[in-house]
């Protein structure tokens, strides 16, 4: 339609088909499938072994340059690409997005199911609850924490003996450790498996984590931006005898288990990662794991795996990796497939003319405030600058790693056909195997044809795929290699916390996990407010921290923060349940 609708317009005039005629169609059993509902449902593991032998289709990432804080479209592009993939071209093809935290849905970006005519159905469902991950994810990060307060609580209160008649319970009237009790005395050097022979030195040691409490680094987590949990005081109920300490809040989404979901290949590797966490330091000085304070279960799916099996050899699986090439992208080859094996054919680098204006020398853009003119008239001069820097440079980054690029300009209506023709003509020029304009915004699938044929070119030419630098690589290294070639930072540049952090990592033999970053998205640089290409700087890393069960060390950028903030205005004002409908509104 003209002028297209409202993007809750758009998802209500669609009826979605019954889950499970869907799972017919694409081959699922009826037994490997959960359901959630009508439209929603989990997918057993155990597909993965039924289509072992099956050849894997091809793999694409869409990623972006450097977004604006209105988000780009890289979410329309993956369906829009989709949906031209497998309805025009007719080949199988599946879409894998990851849900959206309720951080930013209720405060600026207002949900992230794509728009317009490619998006996710039903919407509201995807960006508020979906099928409660996130809010498993948060019981079980927060269970972790709890547990950590509550033995530090009963370490400081009980005696060796109180503590080790209750942690080593009577079975069939015996006592008896449990599997996970005795591996924990093989680390402590014990080997003795019968309880009373003990001595008292050796029952001291088992039931002292002796946490030290200024170096729990275990944070509570909630799917909110709620920037006042940033740092707070816990243990001052007198309950809590005078075990009082400072720790805070990250957003879920930020939770070591959230990474440990994404990144597991099977059931038996996400319990060993979970057991692996790293939750603080004992005062004696060496890590504390989770597996001591807690025993966890969770399960999930492993979406690209198992779609890239269900389409077939010359089927496609578009999955995104959010903000821009050099966040997103980066994280995504270094880190993910690394642990994943999988290895990509094409990038899509969505771009538009909004964005590519703002890198040119355009003025800031805020969501909610009307856009300054700049963004509305032809200006080809400021899309050109963006061109030449965040574009050229988001582009290389993805050569980097050896994959082909094809650049998908996202045309918003305001866009003139110079302005496009501008953009594709210097996207390959600076090394894209190809550019084109996609509509799918206000077309659907059949505005995405252009670009479902580039990418479908793109796969036939070879992907020499190549991680940035091995994991042996010091610490320090990998930190500044990303720094200097995907940043383009002259060097950079660590606080003393955190040169004392990677002594300690490097000590407690964490040296060789990957580098995951936590900068800002909104710029190249650790500077939001510094666009296009920045080059001369000199990149600060605050602090570092480390996921040891995700498996990655994660150095915090600048003044980066794992927990948002709201804006003055946040989404949440337009958000509203309708009594008579029973629908929720305000949503986009
Ligand atoms: P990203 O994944 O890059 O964060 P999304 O795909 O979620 O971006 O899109 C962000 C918002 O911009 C959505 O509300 C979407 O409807 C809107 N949008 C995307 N592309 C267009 C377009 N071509 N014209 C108008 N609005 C668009």
């Amino acid at each position: 339609l003209t002028p297209v609708p409202s993007d809750i317009e758009i998802s209500r005039a669609q009826t979605p088909k019954p889950v499970d005629q869907l799972a017919e169609e694409i081959g699922l059993l009826p037994e490997e499938l959960e359901a959630y509902g009508r439209n929603k449902a989990k997918v057993q593991l155990s597909l993965l072994d039924r289509l072992h032998s099956q050849p894997d289709g091809n793999y694409v990432l869409v990623a972006g340059i450097t977004p604006t804080p209105l988000g780009e479209g890289k979410s329309t592009v993956t369906i829009g690409l989709v949906q031209a993939l497998s309805a025009h071209l007719k080949l199988n093809s599946f879409a894998c997005l990851r849900q959206p935290s309720q951080g930013p849905t209720f405060g600026v970006k207002g949900g992230a199911a794509g728009g317009g005519y490619a998006q996710v159905i039903p919407m509201e469902e995807f960006n508020l609850h979906l099928t409660g991950d996130i809010h498993a994810i948060t019981a079980a990060n927060n269970l972790v924490a709890a547990a950590i307060d509550a033995r530090m609580l009963h370490e400081a209160t009980q005696s060796d003996k109180a503590l080790f008649n209750r942690l080593v319970p009577t079975v069939n009237g015996v006592r008896t450790f449990s599997p996970i009790q005795i591996s924990r005395l093989r680390r402590l050097g014990i080997s003795k498996t019968e309880p009373t022979s003990l001595t008292p030195q050796e029952v001291s040691a088992f039931v002292r984590l002796d946490l030290d409490p200024s170096k729990i680094t275990w944070q509570r987590v909630l799917d909110t931006n709620d920037r006042f949990l940033r740092k707070i005081t816990v243990g001052q109920a007198s309950t809590e005898k005078g075990q009082i300490r400072e720790t805070g809040f990250d957003i879920a989404v930020a939770s070591e288990i959230m990474a440990i979901l994404a990144l597991s290949d099977s059931l038996k590797d996400m319990k060993d990662r979970l057991a692996h966490m790293v939750v603080g330091t004992s005062r004696s000085g060496g890590p504390v794991t989770s597996d001591l304070v807690l025993k966890s279960n969770q399960l999930y799916v492993l979406a690209d795996k198992l779609a890239l099996k269900l389409v077939g050899r010359d089927g496609f699986v578009v999955t995104e990796a959010g903000f821009g090439a050099d966040i997103g992208m980066e994280k995504f080859f270094n880190i993910k497939c690394r642990a994943s094996g999988l290895r990509p054919n094409v990038v899509v680098l969505v771009a538009t003319v909004r964005a590519l204006k703002m890198h040119g020398g355009g003025p800031n853009v805020s969501a909610g405030a009307p856009l300054p003119r700049e963004y509305i008239n032809e200006n080809l001069s400021l899309v050109a600058g963006g061109c030449h820097s965040n574009l050229k440079k988001q582009i290389q980054i993805a050569h980097l790693f050896g994959v082909p690029v094809v650049v998908a300009l996202n045309v918003f209506k305001t866009d003139t056909r110079a302005e496009i023709d501008l953009v594709c003509q210097i996207a390959k020029t600076c090394g894209a195997s190809d550019a084109v304009p996609c509509h799918h915004w206000s077309q659907g699938g059949r505005g995405c044809l252009e670009l479902a044929q580039a990418v479908k070119e793109a796969t036939r030419r070879p992907s020499n795929f190549q991680f940035l630098y091995p994991t042996e690589m010091p610490i320090v290294e990998k930190i500044r290699t990303i720094a200097q070639k995907v940043y383009g930072a002259n060097d950079m540049e660590l606080s003393p916390e955190a040169k004392s952090k990677i002594d300690y990592y490097n000590q407690q033999g964490y040296g060789s996990l990957p580098i995951c970053m936590a900068k800002t998205h909104l710029s190249l640089s650790h500077m939001a407010d510094k666009k296009g290409a920045p080059t001369g700087f000199i990149l600060p890393i605050r602090d570092i921290r480390a996921s040891v069960g995700a498996g990655f060390i994660y150095p915090l950028v600048g003044t980066m923060s794992t927990m948002p903030g709201l804006p003055t205005r946040p989404c949440f004002y337009d958000i509203d349940l309708d009594p008579d409908t029973e629908e929720i509104t305000g949503l986009f």
